[in-house]
């Protein structure tokens, strides 16, 4: 599954596995609880000459090898994002399933369609290796009972995990193909929400009328899985909305209006009472400009101090202002998203922008970009565990 989780607290962190840091989820444990009890009680009942408290522990171990499932899908994301040289943040078990936290996108259809079916692929290639060794083994007892139950599981996990919509990775492998035949990818990820959010709503109808006694199928489980995938599709929506907008924008569109700018040739005077005064005390740094508008250097407020005040007018702002520009300069006509994919690489906060001819426009922030897309979130992954 792919979805969007702007953070989640309760995570126990476990260890880590090809370097990727692995965490469980406390509502993970919700999932271990019920799985043993479920399964326990199920082994106790279909064998009743197993003594005591072994049906119970065979249904902790079913759970761990759930457990062991969803991180092997959740590897299979993970280790196919890796290969395209995309750095995996984490892996999370959770109430619904596992995340792995991608740094970011694939650049290509292809590659998010390869990241996108690793997981299911992992699973189902599990299943097959299971459903064959039962087989092959010929095995009898709860032994037989547990090999099949984890073939079924990993069975479960691949195709729900196929169903068409975001946030699952079915949603992702519809994205992708979208994205193929448009050419755009905001067009891949609007059509696979829309099918996220009537898949959720599917789920929600299909618990609630199991709740109200109406039918058999489904249980109040389905109904919060139906919620959690309706939100993650609503949330992906919203970001494909503000994703495509901010592809139309350039750097220039976030360009401060009130960049701190000063002329090289201006007094000291002047820069105090003018410049100053104008920018309100915003700024404790201002970016310098020859005649020709090009970047020269850069001045600090603090600067004014070290000039005696009736020096101000004779001083001009050249003599005072250091050469060295430690800011990266990119071009106004950059697409806004290149621009945030830059601040967040090379971990900058602030860029200065330059018009076509060379001359400066102003200084970027990355909070301007934010104000612009507010509150969309970084992508993650996840297998859900039906
Ligand atoms: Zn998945």
């Amino acid at each position: 599954m792919i979805f969007e989780v702007p953070h989640m607290n309760g995570n126990i962190r476990v260890g880590s596995l090809f370097g990727i840091p692995f965490y469980v989820n406390v509502s993970w444990f919700l999932v271990l609880a019920l799985v043993t009890w479920s399964y326990g009680s199920g082994l106790a009942a279909a064998f009743p000459a197993l003594p005591g408290t072994t049906p119970w522990l065979l249904g902790l171990f079913a759970a761990l090898l759930l457990f062991a499932s969803v991180l092997a899908h959740e590897l299979g994301h993970s280790l196919a994002a890796l290969q395209q040289g995309i750095g995996v943040n984490s892996i999370t078990l959770f109430l619904f399933g596992g995340l792995a936290a991608l740094e970011k996108e694939s650049a290509t259809p292809g590659g998010a369609f390869k990241v996108a079916i690793a997981g299911p692929g992992v699973s189902l290639a599990l299943f097959a290796a299971l459903f064959t060794l039962g087989q092959v083994l010929a095995l009898s007892g709860p032994m037989s009972a547990i090999v099949s139950l984890l073939a079924y599981i990993n069975l479960a996990l691949g195709l729900f995990n196929l169903l068409p919509g975001l946030p699952l990775d079915g949603g992702n492998v519809v994205k992708s193909i979208v994205w193929r035949v448009t050419g755009n990818p905001y067009k891949g990820l609007t059509f696979a929400s829309r099918i996220g959010q009537i898949i959720g709503w599917l789920a929600i109808g299909i618990g609630a009328a199991a709740i109200a006694g109406i039918s058999s199928i489904g249980n109040g489980w389905t109904l919060l899985m139906g919620w959690f995938l309706l939100s993650n599709a609503n949330r992906s929506a919203q970001s494909a909305s503000v994703q495509q907008r901010l592809a139309n924008l350039t750097a220039a569109d976030a360009t401060a209006t009130d960049s701190p700018m000063v002329s090289q040739d201006v007094s000291l005077r002047s820069f105090a009472d003018d410049v100053l005064l104008q920018t309100a005390g915003t700024w404790r740094r201002f970016l310098v400009t020859d005649e020709a508008g090009h970047l020269v250097g850069t001045v600090a407020v603090d600067a004014l101090q070290a000039v005696a005040r009736d020096r101000w007018a004779s001083i001009s702002v050249k003599d005072v202002m250091s050469t060295e520009t430690p800011l990266t300069t990119i071009a106004s006509d950059q697409p806004l998203l290149d621009v945030l994919r830059t601040l967040d690489e090379q971990q900058f906060s602030v860029l200065t922008v330059t018009r076509q001819n060379g001359q400066l426009l102003g200084l970027l922030e990355k909070q301007a970009i934010m104000r612009l897309m507010q509150g969309q979130a970084a992508n993650m992954h996840s297998a859900a565990a039906d």
